[in-house]
């Protein structure tokens, strides 16, 4: 497949430069050239298929002939060989499980898929690759895990001091083996400026082969549809009717991934962007005005994106159809008592226990599902309940069980080397591991 920069459509890559590179020139992102089509007998039929057969089905055109079929297999079986249930809360309302993964969030999917494409792509190269990557929770732990104990590849991870949940911090900390953690007296922007940095000085880069886990990687962002299509194969074994699907979206890769399956012939009712207060998209479906807005800090901190990158990936989908984009996609901007009250009743009545991000999507989807009483379907649960305990426990009261896999992981030492948000110390750093 060749993908073409979206700020300059004469820069065409095949799949392992857009992997390799992450995105184009003047920051553009890749986009695929064509949008291939799913067989109708398939994507009708879904429960017929293995989970590890759809899942290549899915991703085999965007790679073409660049990894061996045998290979892509491999690659997609390790991507999904944890459970994603569909489970129904409500009438109306069913969760997509996405957070069985090693780090419990949804990025797990797209990190792993990109990590192993990397790993193929590299493993020719004599030199030793580092992998930088700065993270404000989530995608850290979900690149590390990916990279963990691959040979020829050390990853650095740059992350906010202070600015993680406690179990974010260990995932990001403690693996140790080929992962270095350093903690920055900054902010996360701190932590991007110094990434993006390094990966543009001249001394750097002749003494290191860099690259980059950056989140709008085309490896990161296109596995996410094969989620979409196992959540399908689930719902069409009890549903007739398709499914409403509400997002939890930050920086919409994730949506955006499922409205790509959408237009490949996944069969989906109506899409939902769901967002907390920062509601740059939900305000551009009501009045057509696309205004990004300064980041405000939430509960549902991995969404708090003023200017989501991958919004530039839907409009193209659309081909800048507004009406169409309106047709198929709605906005909802949901605030953060209204995140903890649905936290709270839906711990209630049905016994189930959201995260903040999740809780957000519940809130949107069920005002949908008010506005439109014949319409039901699913949100995906991007994250599991023990990554942000203190607004589940503020809500519920209870006290949320550390599942069994974090166990080894929270009693293991934080190791990190602790850096001022100051270019030349992360330089030093980076030069002296070489
Ligand atoms: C990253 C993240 C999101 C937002 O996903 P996007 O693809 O950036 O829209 C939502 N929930 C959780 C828990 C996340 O980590």
């Amino acid at each position: 497949m060749i993908y073409y920069n979206l700020k300059d459509k004469k820069e065409q890559v095949d799949f392992k430069t857009a992997t390799i590179k992450g995105q184009g020139n003047e920051k553009g992102l890749f986009f695929p050239t064509k949008i291939p089509q799913f067989e109708k007998d398939f994507i009708e039929n879904l429960p017929q298929f293995s989970d590890e057969e759809i899942a290549f089905r899915c991703m085999k055109d965007f790679v073409g002939d660049e990894i061996p079929e045998s290979i892509i297999k491999e690659i997609v079986s390790q991507t999904i060989n944890f459970e994603i249930p569909l489970k129904k809360i409500n009438d109306k309302i069913s969760v997509l499980e996405l957070f069985h993964g090693p780090t419990l969030a949804f990025k797990d999917i797209g990190a792993r898929f990109m990590s192993q494409c990397l790993s193929y792509f590299l493993k020719d190269e004599d030199k030793k690759v580092t992998v930088l990557v700065a993270t404000s929770g989530d995608t850290g732990g979900a690149v590390a895990h990916g990279f963990y104990k691959t040979p020829g590849v050390n990853v650095v991870i740059l992350y906010p001091k202070n600015r993680v949940s406690p179990v974010q911090e260990k995932q990001l900390t403690a693996l140790g083996e080929n992962i270095s953690a350093i903690e920055v007296n900054g902010t996360f922007d701190d932590c991007q400026t110094m990434v993006k940095q390094a990966f543009s000085d001249q001394e750097i880069n002749a003494n290191l082969f860099l690259t980059s886990a950056n989140s709008i990687n085309v490896a990161r962002w296109l596995p996410q549809q094969i989620y979409y299509l196992l959540a399908l194969k689930q719902w069409q074994k009890t549903n007739n009717e398709n499914p409403v699907i509400c997002v939890p979206s930050g920086n919409f890769g994730n949506i955006c991934a499922g409205i790509l399956a959408h237009f490949r012939g996944l069969p989906v009712e109506h899409f939902i962007a769901a967002c907390n207060e920062n509601d740059s998209i939900p305000s551009y479906l009501k009045t057509q005005k696309l205004e990004y807005k300064n980041t405000v800090a939430t509960l549902s901190n991995a969404m708090d994106v003023g200017h989501p990158s991958n919004f530039v990936r839907i409009l193209e989908i659309f081909e800048n159809q507004f009406e169409n984009l309106k047709n198929t996609v709605s906005g909802y901007s949901i605030n953060d008592e209204q995140t903890l009250k649905t936290i709270t009743d839906v711990y209630t009545k049905y016994g189930y226990t959201l995260e903040p991000h999740s809780a957000v999507a519940f809130t949107a989807l069920e005002k949908f599902t008010e506005e439109n009483p014949d319409k039901k379907g699913f949100i995906l649960g991007t994250a599991h309940p023990v990554k942000f305990p203190d607004a589940v426990e503020k809500a519920t009261n209870i006290k949320i069980e550390l599942p069994e896999s974090l166990v080894d992981l929270m009693n293991k030492e934080k190791k990190t080397v602790e850096i001022n948000a100051d270019f030349e110390e992360l330089k030093r750093i980076l030069l002296d591991k070489n």
